[in-house]
């Protein structure tokens, strides 16, 4: 055994061989795979070997497209069957909200180059005899689904890997993994120790245990997993000899269950609503290739809806029933990527769909350590969109949530009742008298909108307009004509200090640091001059800031500034020690000033001013600026009084006609102030020339990134943010949520990342990226709204006030 690496993955399953491999493509060979067993050990022996592209997120189902294709490679390199079936798969919905699902699934895959084809159910009958038609309403038919041997995978995965030079050593455990002064690890097993520079926590089952020896709790858990295979079926070779080629793959969405032929017969896998974590708390190292006691009775209701859905079923004998245990995380997409605060050690883990997802978690991974940077839109599945909330009691909950719904639509503006009401700031009782509707993000709580009095906090789910709309519109009508009160503490807050933080600071930023007491929007870019982030910049001392940004990615902007953090400089994560109420609209001046001895007047408060005041006996820093676009002002004080300053606003603003707006009010009022957001207009993967981020741009000054996005100045962009205004179905209207693609000329041109029904304008608008050449004002597109092409106008300025004169009044 070597006793010095680069890399050490840990495990040998599907995915830490994939790793390995994708780490050799890069020219990292001096690279060692350490599996406690023998290859595939873990889940990856027993799995299904189902393979799909369809996924709720774009861009992880782009990934699945690079997996499923990249297989016929290794097969050939390698030398290693991978009995590789294509015989495309189904997608069956049972009832219209499926039907408007699988239509939106297909929209999006249209820009990923997916070929994917809505059919009727007689279609679906005729490609599947085996199913019952009147269960049915139509489907969604995938040419690129088939199955895989996930052991011949995994071998072809490590030929490939050792041709170019990697070791892998088998029956060898490691135990213990220690780092040195330098952040590079020994990494100590059975058979030696090794010193790498980088580890790369691929443990599967064992992930967890894993990530426990340096400290670290991963939001993994494993469920019990069961399918069948039954006896030879007539129906089954009857099809085989009259199609010439095997049954499609099919996922019945209404039966929670997948089926396709295995051999003579048929695979029938469940996803059973008395579901079953496996090994809770620890998984037990002397787990060794072994399936769990299959329990039929957990099976019965899936079996029932099956023996109806495909009745030949009823009459054939069951062959084996496999019971085995694979891991999720609690939103079920994969964990990648540098671990937050820990140097130089890797997780690829939580893949739940391993065969599906594996070739494209391990492409990412390698890129980010070779290039640092995943070289893909890897955001859904980057390792930091958790933080220390996801506990292992949360992860159970939403993993158990997860599994149950696994085949459940989630709808845009559906929140998941597991795991909530667990992370509030002070005020949510407030809030929760004033009859909110609650959400989650990263955890946190926070109000959505407010029902009207008497009536049910509750909001109902669906593709189009909810019974949100009308309440949400009066919250918007305050807002612009009175003044509203938010909370506005689901920000991430920083804090900079210390000798040279402005340097430093200044370094990482595109725009010029603002003077103290004031505040400006920046960004900050990678190397290549892509978008790592946009915060709000304010400086309340020569080398003393706060920063505000998006707050999902609390986690992933703190392992950034971390990683790049000077001498001298201290970095803080303010999390709920800051917390925040927001006042907003053409009243919100004379409120505040009723409650704070500080003048507010313009000449001696512009837009922009961020200062220490007391409100009325609160100390407070009070930036004016709000997300609303209007008039505003952003109170950030200790936790400990954001109670008293609700009362106080609430009880200040009364004869102002202060009303409580929440998050959706405020994302429609940010569209009509054309104000982009992250996660979705601002994401890694666009540049800020892309992303009209003219203004938070100077080029008179250095900035990592700077040369790219000079360079992207001088050519001009590729792509160019739009900004659309929507003509929606007259009779059921919808409106954009983001992912729908967007048509010119009769083809796919671009993408939508967001959408909202601007109330105050009356507009349904949208944001979306498309070929800058076609990104002209007044220029005509289409955008996919659940199957319909709807007219988008690009519009050159924001709806409402674009010379911003309203918060600058
Ligand atoms: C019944 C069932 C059916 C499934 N069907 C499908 C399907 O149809 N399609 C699909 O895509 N997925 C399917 N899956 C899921 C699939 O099995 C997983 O996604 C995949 O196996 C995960 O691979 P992995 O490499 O992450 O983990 P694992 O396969 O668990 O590999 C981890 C490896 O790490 C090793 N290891 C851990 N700790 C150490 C240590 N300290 N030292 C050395 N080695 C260590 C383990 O021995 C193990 O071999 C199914 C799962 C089950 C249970």
């Amino acid at each position: 055994m070597k006793s010095s690496a680069r890399v050490v993955v840990i495990g040998g399953g599907v995915v830490g061989a994939s790793a390995l491999f994708h780490l050799t493509e890069l020219g990292w060979t001096d690279v060692v795979l350490v599996e406690r067993r023998e290859l595939t050990a873990g889940s990856t022996w027993h799995a299904a070997g189902g393979m799909h592209t369809l996924n709720g997120d774009p861009n992880v189902a782009k990934l699945q497209q690079y997996t499923v294709g990249l297989y016929r490679e290794i097969e050939q390199r390698s030398g290693q069957n991978c009995s590789i079936h294509m015989p495309g798969g189904l997608m069956l919905a049972g009832d219209r909200e499926r039907m408007d699902w699988l239509r939106m699934a297909q929209a999006r895959g249209r820009y990923l180059g997916m070929d994917m084809e809505i059919i009727s159910a007689a279609e679906a009958k005729r490609m599947f005899p085996l199913l019952e038609e009147q269960y049915f309403i139509g489907a969604l038919f995938d040419r690129a689904e088939g199955h895989v041997d996930p052991t011949g995978v995994t071998r072809a995965y490590a030929g490939c890997a050792r041709q170019a030079g990697a070791e892998i050593y088998q029956h060898t455990w490691v135990s213990d993994l220690r780092q040195r002064p330098d952040s590079t690890w020994d990494v100590i097993t059975e058979s030696g120790e090794i010193h790498a520079e980088h580890i790369v926590n691929a443990g599967g089952l064992w992930a967890r245990e894993v990530g426990r020896m340096i400290g670290l709790e991963l939001p993994v858990l494993a469920m019990e997993h069961m399918y069948l295979i039954t006896e030879d079926m007539d129906e089954v070779a009857e099809y085989n000899t009259a199609a010439g080629h095997e049954l499609p793959m099919g996922l019945d969405f209404d039966g929670e269950l997948y089926i396709r032929q295995e051999g003579g017969g048929v695979l029938l896998g469940t996803y059973e609503q008395a579901c079953v974590p496996w090994s809770p708390r620890e998984t037990p190292w002397t787990f060794d290739q072994q399936l769990l006691v299959p329990d039929l009775d957990r099976l019965a209701p899936s079996l029932e809806i099956a023996f109806k859905h495909y009745p030949a079923l009823a009459d054939v004998g069951i062959k084996k029933v496999i019971n085995g245990p694979f891991t999720f995380a609690p939103d079920g997409n994969p964990l990648v990527g540098p671990v937050p605060g820990v140097r130089n050690c890797w997780v690829a883990c939580a893949v739940m769909a391993g065969l599906s997802q594996g070739g494209g978690v391990g492409l990412t991974l390698a890129r980010w350590m070779a290039d640092g940077d995943p070289g893909e839109d890897i955001w859904a599945m980057d390792v930091a969109r958790f933080g220390n909330w996801a506990s292992l009691a949360y992860t159970n909950a939403k993993v158990r949530e997860g599994y149950r719904r696994r085949f459940r639509i989630t709808f845009p503006n559906e929140e998941l009742p597991a795991g909530r009401a667990l992370h509030t700031t002070p005020v949510y009782d407030r809030l929760t008298a004033h009859n909110a509707v609650w959400g989650a993000s990263f955890g946190l709580e926070h109000p959505l909108w407010f029902q009207r009095p008497g009536e049910e906090p509750r909001e109902d789910v669906t593709f189009r307009r909810s019974n949100a709309y009308h309440v949400v519109a009066e919250e918007c009508t305050t807002v612009r004509e009175r003044v509203g009160l938010t909370e506005c503490s689901n920000f991430a807050k920083y804090r900079l200090t210390g000798p040279g933080s402005a340097g430093w600071l200044q370094r990482l930023f595109t725009n010029r640091l603002p003077q103290t007491g004031r505040i400006n929007l920046t960004a900050a870019l990678d190397p290549n001059g892509h978008i790592v982030g946009e915060f709000s910049v304010a400086r309340v001392g020569t080398d003393d800031f706060f920063l505000f940004g998006s707050q999902i990615a609390e986690a992933h902007h703190s392992r950034w500034f971390l990683g790049h953090l000077a001498d001298g400089v201290r970095f803080d994560v303010l999390g709920l020690s800051l917390v925040g109420l927001s006042l907003a609209g053409p009243g919100a001046r004379d409120v505040l000033q009723s409650v704070t001895d500080a003048s507010l007047a313009t000449e001696n408060y512009p837009f922009m001013t961020f200062r220490r005041i007391d409100v009325g006996m609160i100390p407070a820093y009070v930036g004016r600026m709000t997300y609303t676009g209007d008039l505003g002002y952003e109170i950030w004080v200790a936790p400990e009084y954001q109670r008293a300053l609700f009362d106080l606003l609430w009880q200040a603003g009364k004869s102002y006609g202060i009303g409580l707006f929440g998050f959706r009010a405020l994302m429609s009022l940010r569209m009509e102030k054309m104000f982009g957001t992250w996660a979705r207009e601002y994401r890694p993967i666009y540049t800020p020339v892309e992303a009209r981020m003219h203004r938070a741009l100077k080029l008179d000054h250095d900035f990592i990134g700077r040369a790219a996005a000079e360079a992207e100045l001088s050519r001009g962009p590729a792509r160019t943010l739009g900004y659309f205004d929507i003509t929606p179905d007259p009779t059921e209207p919808a409106d954009v949520v983001g992912d729908e693609p967007i048509w010119h000329g009769g083809a796919v041109v671009g993408w939508a990342t967001s959408g909202a029904y601007a109330h105050y304008s009356r507009r349904s608008l949208a944001f979306g990226y498309v070929p800058s050449e076609l990104a002209v004002p007044g220029a005509m597109f289409e955008v996919e709204i659940i199957g319909q092409r709807r007219p988008a106008r690009l519009l050159p300025e924001p709806v409402l006030d674009p010379a911003g004169r309203r918060m600058r009044a």
